[in-house]
């Protein structure tokens, strides 16, 4: 060891070169989000378009692939891998990824491996993912109206989803909640949806509409300031700030009524990116590192260029040289274009 960066320690490797990814403003990237596919079986309204466009098979990275670019990260000191997408449990064999990264778990390198989902497969692989090593999931749940939900997925049906978190629960993975504030659509029904994953021991983050990618709506019309809900949510619960950091963009507050947390997710009214310990790859190898900029590294070829590391780490090393500061997103009304043209889907959330 050679020292500390904020909260991580910083390790040398065989090489005598330093294990840390640290940024131009001395952040250390301990936390890779990689999106395993960019197919879904949901349509939700603020992410996709109903026709979307999904990427030919082969341009996408082999589960091999995967996990070798993976376990690159995780030999730079990366600690949390989560899995997404669009759906990460809909590409197929994902298990056998989960299991193969697993090692990394045991072998203590990571920390958490963890995964965000619609809970749509969650039914059948919740016992799986438990035994792998996952501990913690996030569900994302947007309404507990069988008719809202639809019309917000297009294609999603509740009761699986629900059937879904049963499984976790019992599986003993630990659920937390991510729900889109939408305005007109679910904003009458956020207490209760807070006062449900409270009771049902679950944390809930709520996010604000983020402009990624074009969708057939206005992102204006469904854009609901978290600063609204906020303040409608205090006439109903007593909110408590705590100090409850992930390096992520949410800021905790305690329920007093029902001792559970509550995130607020808010980019569009908050900086949160001093903070800010990760990065994100898609599915083809593409790595961003921030969500809200477009630039972004090839990793696919230097992974496919040759069979040892060497280029690929040194492509990552040179990447988080790239990091920016922060992003500048914006949902203006003159500029209805997308502050950023992918969709989530593309990056995972
Ligand atoms: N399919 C999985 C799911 O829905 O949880 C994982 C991928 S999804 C892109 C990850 C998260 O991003 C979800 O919680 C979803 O609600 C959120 N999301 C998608 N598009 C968004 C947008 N434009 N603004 C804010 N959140 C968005
Ligand atoms: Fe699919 Fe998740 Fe996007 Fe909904 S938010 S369309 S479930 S990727």
């Amino acid at each position: 060891m050679i020292g500390t960066s904020g909260t991580s320690t910083i390790e040398i490797d065989r090489a005598g070169k330093p294990r840390a990814l640290i940024d131009p403003f001395q952040r250390a990237i301990t936390y890779l989000r990689v999106s395993v596919t960019d197919r879904c079986d949901f349509r939700c309204v603020y992410c996709m378009s109903e026709h979307m466009t999904f990427l030919p098979k082969a341009d996408l990275l082999s589960l091999e692939e995967l996990d070798r670019l993976c376990s690159a990260f995780v030999a730079k000191g990366v600690t949390k891998l989560r899995l997404t997408g669009g759906e990460p449990l809909v590409r197929r064999g994902v298990m056998t990824l989960v299991s193969s990264l697993s090692r990394h778990l045991r072998s203590g390198a990571l920390d958490e491996l963890t995964l965000t989902t619609n809970g749509s497969q969650l039914e059948k692989y919740a016992a799986e993912l438990k035994d792998y090593g996952v501990e913690r999931i996030n569900v994302s749940i947007d309404t507990l109206n069988p008719d809202t939900f639809r019309a917000i997925t297009r294609w999603g049906d509740l009761d699986k989803v629900l059937a879904g978190i049963d499984a976790a629960q019992a599986a003993g993975l630990k659920v937390k909640i991510n729900a889109v504030a939408l305005k007109g659509v679910n904003e009458d029904e956020i207490g209760d949806l807070v006062a449900w994953a409270h009771g049902r021991g679950m944390d809930i983050t709520l996010i604000e509409v983020m402009p990624l990618g074009d969708i057939e709506e206005s992102r204006l019309d469904q854009y609901l300031p978290l600063s609204l809900v906020r303040a409608r949510l205090a006439q109903r619960f007593t909110l408590e700030d705590i100090d409850y950091q992930t390096g992520g963009p949410a800021r905790y507050t305690r329920v007093q009524e029902t001792g559970g947390r509550l995130g607020f997710i808010t980019p569009l009214t908050h900086n949160f990116c001093e903070s800010c310990n990760r990065v994100r790859v898609t599915c083809t190898g593409t790595l961003f590192m921030c969500l809200g900029q477009e630039d972004a590294a090839d990793l696919r070829t230097p992974l496919r260029a040759s069979e040892s590391d060497d280029l690929l780490q040194a492509a990552i090393d040179d990447a988080i040289t790239r990091k920016p500061k922060g992003h500048d997103f914006v949902i203006d009304r003159r500029q209805q274009r997308p502050a950023v043209a992918r969709h989530m889907s593309t990056t995972g959330g």
